[in-house]
C-alpha cells in the first residue's frame, strides 16, 4: 500500500489498520490508542473473524515509528509475524502452557531491540487457566516498553481479573455483505460468493474454509430441497436427518484427523503424554468439532429461515403467510436450542416433523 494515495493525513497513520474487514468500532477505539497506548489490550470476539490479523497490525502500527504506515520494514515485518520486538505466543496442545508463561514474563522485562517498545500477543487465552494465573502480575504492570494484546472468545470466569487491567476491544461477526465483497475482489463467482456469505455466519476464517470445501454446493443443496421434501412421515424424515448428519460427518472428517495426529505426536514426543493432558485434548478437540457441526446447523436453520421468508415475501395469501411465519419462529427456536447442547438427531427430527405438520 501506498502513503501517497491519499493525501489525508488523519489516514496515513493507520494503513495497517485500514486492510482489517469490518470491525469499525473496534479499528476507531485502536487508531485513537495509537499516539499514547495502555500496557495491555485484550481483543475479545467469536473466532475467526479477524482478531489475529487485527493483533498484528495493531502491532505493527505500536512498533512503526510513523504509526502504522504500511510500508516501512518494522510494519511489513510485524505484519508478516517475524518483527524482532513481536512476539506471538500460541497454544501448544490444549492451552498455553506454565512453562511458557514463565517464559513471557521473562520476556517482558525485555528492553526492545529495533522498536521503541516490544509487543506480546497472547493467543487463544480463554483456554488459558494456569497460565492466566501466572501472567497476572505482569500483564497488570509490564515495563513502560512492553504491550500486551490478549485475544480471547470470551471473558471466562479465570479471565475476569486479567481482563479487568486490560482495554478491552469487543469483536463482531462480521457482515455477510462485507465477506461476499473480500471473496468477489479475490475472483470467486458472485454466486458462491453470495451463498459462501450466507453460510459463513460472520467467520472469515469459516468463509475461507467453505472455498476450499468441495462438498460446500451439495451439503447446501441439502437444505435448499427440505421445504420440498418434507412430509410428516417417519422415513422422510429420518432420510432427510441421515442427510443432514451424513453431511456434517464429512465436514468434520480432517478434524478429526488432524486430533488423531495431534494426539499420536504427542505421544510420541519427549515427555509422552499424561492421561491428564489427553483427556483435556480430547475434550478440546470434541468442543471444535461440536462447534463445527452446530454452525453449520445454524447455517442451515438460516437457509431455511430465509426460504420461508421469500414465501412471506411473494405470497399474499394470509393462510400461507402465516403458515411461513410459524415455519419460522420454530427454526429460530432450533437455532436457540443449539446453544444448549442438544442431541443432534433428536432436535432435527423434531424440528423437521413440528415444521411438517403446520399447514
Ligand atoms: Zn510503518
Amino acid at each position: 500500500m501506498s502513503l501517497n494515495d491519499t493525501g489525508n493525513q488523519s489516514s496515513n497513520y493507520a494503513s495497517n489498520l485500514e486492510n482489517i474487514l469490518g470491525q469499525d468500532a473496534a479499528k476507531k477505539l485502536l487508531r485513537a490508542s495509537l499516539h499514547s497506548p495502555v500496557h495491555a489490550y485484550m481483543f475479545i470476539g467469536p473466532a475467526g473473524v479477524g482478531k489475529k490479523n487485527a493483533a498484528l497490525a495493531f502491532a505493527a502500527s505500536l512498533l512503526c515509528d510513523n504509526f502504522g504506515c504500511g510500508s516501512c520494514p518494522h510494519c511489513a515485518d510485524a505484519m508478516a509475524g517475524i518483527h524482532r520486538d513481536l512476539v506471538v505466543i500460541e497454544r501448544e496442545g490444549s492451552q498455553i502452557s506454565v512453562d511458557a508463561a514463565r517464559n513471557v514474563v521473562a520476556l517482558a522485562q525485555r528492553s526492545p531491540s529495533v522498536a521503541k517498545r516490544q509487543v506480546i500477543i497472547l493467543c487463544d487465552f480463554h483456554l488459558a487457566e494456569e497460565a492466566a494465573a501466572a501472567l497476572l502480575k505482569t500483564i497488570e504492570e509490564p515495563p513502560e516498553s512492553t504491550v500486551f494484546i490478549v485475544l480471547t472468545e470470551e471473558v471466562t470466569p479465570h479471565l475476569i481479573t486479567v481482563a479487568s487491567r486490560c482495554v478491552q476491544i469487543q469483536f463482531n461477526p462480521v457482515a455477510e455483505e462485507i465477506i461476499e465483497q473480500m471473496l468477489v475482489t479475490r475472483g470467486v463467482d458472485t454466486q458462491l460468493a453470495h451463498e459462501i456469505a450466507l453460510f459463513s455466519r460472520g467467520s472469515l476464517a469459516r468463509a475461507h474454509l467453505l472455498l476450499e470445501d468441495e462438498s460446500f454446493l451439495p451439503r447446501r443443496q441439502i437444505w435448499h430441497d427440505i421445504p420440498n421434501r418434507l412430509k410428516a412421515e417417519g422415513s422422510v424424515i429420518a432420510g432427510i436427518v441421515d442427510g443432514i448428519a451424513a453431511s456434517l460427518d464429512v465436514l468434520v472428517e480432517h478434524l478429526v484427523e488432524e486430533g488423531k495426529s495431534e494426539l499420536a505426536a504427542l505421544e510420541s514426543s519427549a515427555g509422552g503424554l499424561s492421561a491428564f493432558n489427553r483427556q483435556g485434548i480430547e475434550e478440546r478437540n470434541k468442543r471444535k468439532i461440536r462447534r463445527v457441526r452446530t454452525d453449520e446447523l445454524k447455517s442451515g436453520f438460516s437457509e431455511l429461515i430465509h426460504s420461508y421468508y421469500q414465501k412471506i415475501d411473494t405470497s399474499y395469501e394470509s393462510g400461507e403467510v402465516d403458515i411461513a411465519w410459524q415455519r419460522v419462529q420454530l427454526l429460530e427456536e432450533a437455532s436457540l436450542a443449539l446453544n444448549r447442547n442438544p442431541n443432534e438427531e433428536l432436535l432435527l427430527t423434531s424440528l423437521l416433523f413440528e415444521l411438517a405438520r403446520i399447514n
